[in-house]
């Protein structure tokens, strides 16, 4: 059956990366159909918003989004509600995209390039699965108030409800066992209520569908120090909208450049995935054509696994990288010279 991919370019770097992406797509799977249309800056420019009703129906009825990254200084002034990056939180809204999953992955060839000793890193292979649509980012009530005697005092709710825990929990169950087999539930069941209850649901969840997965609990605090300690100890990490917030940015670092991180967020089963790179719009170099596109050909090669049911594709797609790589293609973050051209030139050579 003909499946159909949305890109969605955007500001900055994000056009000059997804041209690439879209050449790699193109080469492996001459069938895909992709369609474009303007995002963030460029769809407010063009169509006064930040994204157009009929991008959003298109996402909505596409098998996959892949996005570039929005905004830029040019935008800055505008009002909230149309800046770019209110058309992006407008965007996974509209398709309910409730898990991000956040690879770190580490290349043999840029092993070097980590904060961490070549051993700790070389080889790494972590999935973070964050919660997205929850949690304290969300949880009323929230705001800051004055009190009679003038102090003032701000307030967060961190909530959740079973069903969200379970759902979380069943992504990452089920990613696991593509992977190997292996979760960590990370929360603060020891001073946090919405902590035991992740912990008891995780659990309950674990027990009735998935005995052959394993399963460990850790507290969040400790699997942040885990993870500087000995990363490769860990397969999948589920856990809550905040920690995985933090736990991903800490993750990410362990590999090197920003421009080599894919990103997915996913619905409920059946229903489009958002892929897009980690790195924002990168205002300081758009335009001069240096910008690394491996993190959004990643970012289609999660669309491919997670999305478009064609992992023998994304296993290509990802082998043709780190090919790449390996043959010393490097763009200016990695310290070479290629252009963004050269390197998806690099990539297409090694498909
Ligand atoms: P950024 O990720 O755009 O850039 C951070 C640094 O990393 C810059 O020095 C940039 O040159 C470099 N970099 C990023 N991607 C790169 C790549 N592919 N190749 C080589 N170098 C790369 O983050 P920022 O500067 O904080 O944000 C710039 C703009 O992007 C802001 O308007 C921000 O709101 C937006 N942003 C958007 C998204 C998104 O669309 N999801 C995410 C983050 C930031």
């Amino acid at each position: 059956m003909s499946k159909t991919l949305l890109l969605l370019p955007g500001d900055g770097i994000g056009p000059e990366v997804i041209a690439e992406a879209r050449r790699a797509a193109q080469a492996l799977w001459p069938d895909l159909t992709m369609l474009e249309a303007p995002f963030g800056g460029a769809s407010l420019d063009h169509a006064g918003a930040p994204i157009a009703e009929e991008t959003i129906a298109a996402a909505k009825s596409a098998d996959a989004v892949l996005m570039g990254a929005v905004g830029g200084p040019q935008w800055a002034g505008v009002a909230r509600d149309k800046r770019p990056e209110a058309g992006l939180l407008r965007l996974r809204k509209e398709m309910a995209v409730f898990a991000n999953l956040r690879p770190a992955l580490c290349f043999e060839a840029l092993a070097d390039a980590s904060p961490l000793k070549r051993d700790l890193v070389a080889g790494l292979d972590i999935l973070i699965v964050r919660e997205l649509t929850g949690g304290v980012y969300f949880g009323e009530p929230r705001g800051i108030e004055t009190l009679p005697n003038g102090e003032r005092r701000g307030v967060d709710t961190q909530v959740y409800t079973s069903s969200e825990i379970r759902r979380i929990a069943r992504v990452a169950f089920e990613t696991a066992r593509k992977r190997r087999g292996l979760v960590h539930s990370a929360e603060k069941s020891n001073v946090m209520e919405t902590g035991l209850l992740w912990r008891q649901e995780v659990a309950a969840l674990h027990e009735a569908d998935y005995g052959d997965i394993r399963l460990d609990h850790i507290l969040a605090d400790n699997c942040a120090m885990q993870l500087v300690k000995q990363p490769k100890q860990f397969d999948v990490i589920v856990t809550d909208n905040l920690f995985g917030d933090i736990l991903s940015d800490e993750a990410a670092m362990l590999t090197g450049s920003i421009g080599l991180l894919p990103s997915a967020a996913l619905g409920e089963d059946g229903r489009p995935g958002l892929y897009e790179p980690v790195h924002g719009s990168a205002p300081d170099i758009a335009g001069q054509g240096v910008a690394n596109p491996v993190a959004a050909i990643l970012s289609l090669g999660m669309a491919f696994r997670l999305s478009l049911g064609r992992d023998a594709l994304a296993d290509r797609l990802e082998a043709a990288v780190r090919k790449a790589l390996d043959a010393g293609a490097r763009t200016r973050d990695l310290g070479g010279s290629l252009s963004t051209r050269q390197m998806g030139d690099a990539v297409l050579r090694a498909l």
